[in-house]
């Protein structure tokens, strides 16, 4: 797979040896600020933006994307508990790490700005070495997780990509890709799951075997494209004429059309035929002398132990036999022998 194909390297970027630290130190103190400068300025991996303003921390932060703030507590106007609050209410700060810089070293303001989100906690001034050490293990802590994140969004979106074409692939398995029926295959396995479901009910199940008449003169006499065209239209005709939800129309092979009528008996399913016949007659197809034709073979039964769905399926194809010797464009109903 090349890293144009694989999702995930295409997200995540390689793991980086060089944590680079973002600061964003909120403070309306300008001493402060200037000593926490002076303190990390001999350190390349790290950058250091400041806010004295308590009102602008939240916008600076969200323009900065900061690896680490260093939250004062004491401000006028918003409190650095109450930005703290808001930080963890906004997606884009929500998991950036905070570490609290205050003058007060009580355990009960400690307390309470751990439970406002804060993830570590310094007395003002800091030792310069653990300023820094602190400020390196939070922006590592917090890229960590950044790339494990988006690692984790790019795995689901390929897994969702993965199921729709799955998806998608199960569909083209079960559809004739020239009519857009159900396909011999599909057929076979809605068949046999609506056979059981009737023999479990005890009700009765029909099938319809259709064939378009002399078909193999309106190809040699329109050729084989227009032939096509003409079972793409007898195909949306039969497949509107199974109306009911469980009812299917699938493609049985060549210009035969084959429809699973769950429910139906052999009067209800001769109805639908004589529909459908009259339907396709009325497409006024010209064919020669005339128009273009179906012939359909009808057969029901309610399903008992010792029969099996094919036998409902070779009874549809005798009676079908039987409406083109009685010379087609008619129903036929299987009559038992
Ligand atoms: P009958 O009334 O007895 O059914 O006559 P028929 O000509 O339809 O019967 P036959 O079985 O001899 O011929 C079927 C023809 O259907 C032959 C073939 O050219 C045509 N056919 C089968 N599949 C396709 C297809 O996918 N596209 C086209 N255009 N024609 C097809
Ligand atoms: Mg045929
Ligand atoms: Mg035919």
């Amino acid at each position: 797979m090349t890293q144009e194909q694989d999702p995930i390297a295409m997200v995540v970027p390689p793991l980086a040896d060089n944590y680079l630290s973002m600061v964003l130190l909120v403070d309306d103190q300008v001493l402060i600020c200037e000593a926490v400068r002076r303190a990390l300025a001999d350190e390349p991996d790290i950058d250091l933006h400041y806010c004295t303003n308590s009102g602008d921390a939240v916008r600076t932060a969200q323009e900065l994307k900061p690896t680490v703030i260093l939250q004062d507590l004491v401000m006028p106007g918003i409190d650095g508990l109450d930005l703290l609050r808001t930080y963890r209410a906004t997606p884009l700060l929500q998991a950036v790490p905070v570490i609290v810089l205050s003058a007060k070293d009580e355990a009960s303001t400690k307390s309470d700005a751990f439970r406002a989100g804060a993830n570590d906690y310094l007395v003002k001034l800091p030792d310069r070495i653990e300023l820094i050490a602190r400020i390196r293990h939070q922006t590592r802590a917090y890229l960590d997780h950044v790339q494990r994140d988006a690692a984790y969004n790019a795995l689901r979106e390929s897994q969702r990509q993965l199921m729709n074409a799955n998806l998608e692939l199960q569909r083209l398995t079960q559809i004739d890709g020239l009519t857009n029926l159900g396909n011999r295959r599909y057929f076979n396995e809605y068949m046999q799951a609506e056979w059981r479901r009737a023999l479990r009910s005890e009700a009765s199940i029909a099938v319809l075997m259709i064939d378009v008449d002399r078909f193999k003169g309106y190809n040699d006499a329109y050729g084989h494209l227009e032939g096509d065209e003409v079972l793409k239209r007898l195909a949306a005709i039969i497949n509107t004429g199974a109306s009911r939800a469980s009812d299917l129309a699938a493609r049985f092979g060549g210009e035969e059309f084959i429809v699973v009528l769950p429910g139906a008996t052999i009067e209800g399913a001769s109805a639908v035929a004589d529909r459908l016949v009259r339907s396709v007659r009325e497409l006024s197809i010209s064919h020669g002398d005339g128009f273009v034709t179906i012939s359909v073979g009808v057969a029901a039964m309610v399903p008992s132990v010792g029969t099996s769905a094919r036998d409902l399926v070779n009874a549809a194809d005798v009676a079908l036999f039987r409406a083109k010797e009685a010379g087609r464009d008619r129903v036929e109903p299987y009559d038992g022998n």
